[in-house]
């Protein structure tokens, strides 16, 4: 027999032909297995080739070989690391040396008869990044493997690890056991990003498309498929980056002008036109390296380099697409749809049909991030944080989404599903209650009147108002009909909006906040620039003083809408009053432009400010003469004062707003707004969770704006509240020297039989 040499035939165009023959035949499937090894031993003119599947316990157990002892076949079994072939699997890399037997972290098995055996090639069988088995080649001389021959068998081992998952190499019976992708129930935590229960199917965001066909019929045709495909990637991206598709602002900007960064990569276009050369279609070829780079970022720890797998992993999705002429826009869901994300923002959330989207679960996110205040706005339970889940499921299995105990239950046992869906009716009879308490007045315990309104932005959030029994809409976003419009609305698009929800609210009050844009929120439409820091950026009212137009646009379609009946308007992110000033200014001249016209104006209109901003706490005496009620966003208002992202999970959790400084703060807003008579309600999440709302009507607040799902839970606390002994109470505890009072205003509630 001839020392190595590569293919008999250069590429492994043959080879692999000849494997799907092999694979085809009407053979018991180990004669099948038995015959694909020899062709591969034959083609790579190597003495031995094996193959090792892993079994679910995860060890490697030899499945086929020619040239070792038949005796080992089912017998021999490795562990993830152990031995050459446990290494390939544990780094999911090929090893190729000249000279196995001297190398430390060979394993010596008498049961095989590899003793005379020097050269050794080894591959990963590879599939969603995890080695689901390793095909080795060895040779009796100390040789080295040409760079060709490593590339080769990485390809035979892609067809075959393909062919594997498929279930046409072995029976099922023997497959059953081999982790060809996670198949056993998982449990995975991470944390609540809204509250509730679902099951559902998994649909991934952007999901990785599989390549339909492996072999390529004309090697040369898929070269130029391939090139004009990444050349139209490219322009792609370009074009979004020069702004003829419209500009993007901080994040986006960066993630696209990194993937230009990529998709120049020498290194990844090399490994794409090799694999093609090799063979593949260029789909098979795209998902091959997207494999091996899984697998190798995989083993890095530097959060950096795993983000960047991300970015190739992204980068490699948007050429399939290319590939493929597909509008990932436009996606079959199935009616239970679970979508599991990296990260979205909440315009993407947006675009997916809300009767079909069940439950959410993210990798990445925090929970104050927009995408999750979306997911509560429209009570989709969502848990976030979740690192790793994509590799753990695939499209299509059913997951369970415990936004209760922040969790997520991969292909959960039947028994697991049951108990969730016994879950499921207590909560429904959890909601009826409250239902039952929704014409009940929120009055607490000793008698103080609260006044419980909820936070909207979207035309369905107005059936919530009726459901909850909320007593009016304290935030309006009205950022979200921009979120989810194509191109900027019309001022009859926001007038229709604006009066729709003024029609659904009737007498119930309505506060609309103007434009909060920037930060997190991107409007693709929107001509903005580049910022190294969005959410100490341009944001909100910022944008709308140096765009005043769009402003103005705004604020006329809500006088419109408004005409004869009370009109409520606050503005975003006031960091002082100059601001407050000159966008009254623009309310003025709004009204002033309405009148001129002989356009009905409102019946009443007052104008407001959003207290976010720290700097405001110590220009509160110039600021309330000059509004008619301010609200607190204690979302953004805690994000300034810690200093801390509240879309950058590293950081977002790390302070308690149930801690002094905190809640000093809001006091001192309350107890200045109570000396000046000026109307206050805190709007932030914060408002919508019932230990938290207890805190801020300790305090003195009366007027709390919680999202949809918040209102029945924080109604129950109110009523259930003495308030009298609960300030007292928390008194002391404000002038705690600790971090975070959580527990002891727990504690405090809990003593007071508080229904938190
Ligand atoms: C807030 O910041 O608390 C707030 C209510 O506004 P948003 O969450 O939309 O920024
Ligand atoms: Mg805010």
């Amino acid at each position: 027999m001839p020392i190595g040499g590569g293919l008999t035939t250069r590429g492994p165009r043959n080879l692999l032909r000849q494997i799907r023959e092999a694979m085809a035949g009407a053979a018991p499937a180990q004669v099948r297995l038995d015959q694909v090894v020899k062709i591969i031993a034959q083609s790579m003119v190597a003495e031995v080739c094996s193959i090792y599947l892993r079994r679910g316990s995860g060890d490697l157990e030899l499945f086929a070989t020619e040239g070792l002892n038949r005796d080992a076949v089912h017998n021999t079994r490795l562990k993830i690391g152990e031995g050459l072939v446990g290494e390939v699997a544990r780094m999911a890399q090929p090893i190729s040396l000249s000279d196995a037997p001297s190398h430390p972290s060979f394993s010596y098995r008498p049961e095989t008869g590899e003793d005379p055996y020097h050269a050794f090639l080894g591959a990963p069988l590879l599939r969603g990044g995890r080695a689901i088995g390793v095909l080795v080649v060895q040779n009796r001389a100390e040789r080295r493997y040409d760079p060709d021959e490593v590339e080769d068998i990485q390809t035979i081992a892609m067809v075959l690890a393909e062919t594997v998952a498929n279930g046409e190499l072995l029976a099922l019976e023997e497959l059953r056991d081999v982790e060809v992708a996670p198949h056993r129930p998982e449990r995975h935590k991470g944390q609540r990003f809204a509250e509730g229960l679902a099951f559902g199917h998994v649909v991934l965001h952007e999901a990785p498309l599989a390549p339909e066909k492996l072999l390529a019929d004309n090697t040369q045709v898929e070269e130029i498929r391939l090139r004009e495909a990444l050349i139209a990637l490219k322009a792609g991206i370009d074009s979004m980056l020069d702004g003829s598709h419209g500009s993007m602002a901080g994040a986006s900007y960066e993630v696209l002008e990194t993937y230009r960064m990529f998709a120049d990569d020498r290194g990844w276009n090399r490994s794409l036109e090799e694999a093609v050369r090799g063979g593949l279609t260029a789909e098979a070829a795209v998902d091959r390296v997207r494999n091996e780079h899984r697998a190798r970022f995989a083993q890095a720890r530097d959060p950096y380099i795993k983000e960047r797998l991300h970015d190739f992993e992204d980068l490699a999705n948007r050429l399939l697409r290319v590939l493929a002429g597909d509008n990932p826009g436009h996606r079959d869901l199935p009616d239970d749809a679970i979508l599991v994300a990296r990260n979205l923002g909440p315009a993407d959330l947006l675009e997916y049909p809300r009767n079909k989207l069940k439950g959410l679960l993210i990798e990445e996110g925090s929970a104050a991030s927009h995408a999750a205040i979306v997911a509560r706005a429209l009570q989709i339970p969502c848990v976030g944080r979740l690192l790793g889940l994509r590799d753990r499921l695939s499209e299509g299995d059913l997951v369970i989404v415990d936004g209760e105990t922040g969790e997520a239950h991969l292909r959960p046992r039947p028994d697991m599903l049951e108990s969730v869906q016994s879950r499921m009716a207590v909560r429904d009879q959890r909601q009826a209650e409250f239902a039952r308490l929704r014409d009940v007045a929120a009055v607490t315990a000793d008698g103080t009147r609260i006044s419980l309104l909820t936070n909207a932005g979207l035309a369905v959030d107005l059936e919530n108002l009726n459901e909850t029994g909320a007593e009016g809409i304290g935030l309006f976003r009205t950022e979200f009909q921009f979120m989810v419009s194509e191109q900027l609305p019309r001022l009859d698009t926001q007038t229709a909006l604006y009066k729709l929800v003024l029609d659904a609210a009737g007498d119930r009050p309505v506060t609309f906040r103007t434009l909060d844009i920037g930060g997190d929120k991107v409007l693709p439409y929107l001509e903005t620039e580049r910022e190294e820091n969005p959410a100490l950026g341009r944001r909100a009212i910022r944008l709308g003083l140096d765009r005043p137009a769009l402003l103005r646009l705004q604020l006329r379609a809500l006088l419109a809408a408004g005409a004869n009946r009370e009109l409520r308007v606050m503005f975003p992110m006031i960091a002082t009053v100059d601001e407050f000033r000159a966008a009254r200014e623009l309310v003025d001249i709004e009204c002033e432009w309405a009148r001129r016209r002989g356009r009905p104006l409102p019946a009443l209109l007052r104008v407001g400010a959003m207290i976010e901003c720290p700097s405001l706490l110590w220009h509160l005496d110039a600021l309330l003469p000059l509004t008619d009620f301010v609200s607190v966003g204690s979302n953004d208002l805690f994000q300034y004062m810690y200093a801390a992202d509240r879309t950058n999970p590293l950081v977002s959790d790390r302070y308690d707003p149930l801690s002094p400084p905190a809640l000093r703060a809001l006091q001192t807003i309350q107890r200045v707004c109570a000396e000046t008579g000026t109307p206050v309600s805190v709007c932030g999440e914060l408002a919508g969770r019932p230990l938290e709302a207890f805190a801020l009507l300790t305090l003195g607040f009366t007027r709390l704006s919680a999202p949809a799902g918040g209102v029945g839970p924080v109604k129950r606390m109110i009523l259930s509240a003495d308030l009298t002994a609960a300030k007292r109470g928390m008194t002391n505890l404000l002038g705690s020297s600790a971090g975070s009072i959580r527990n002891e205003i727990e504690s405090l509630a809990r003593k007071l039989n508080v229904a938190i």
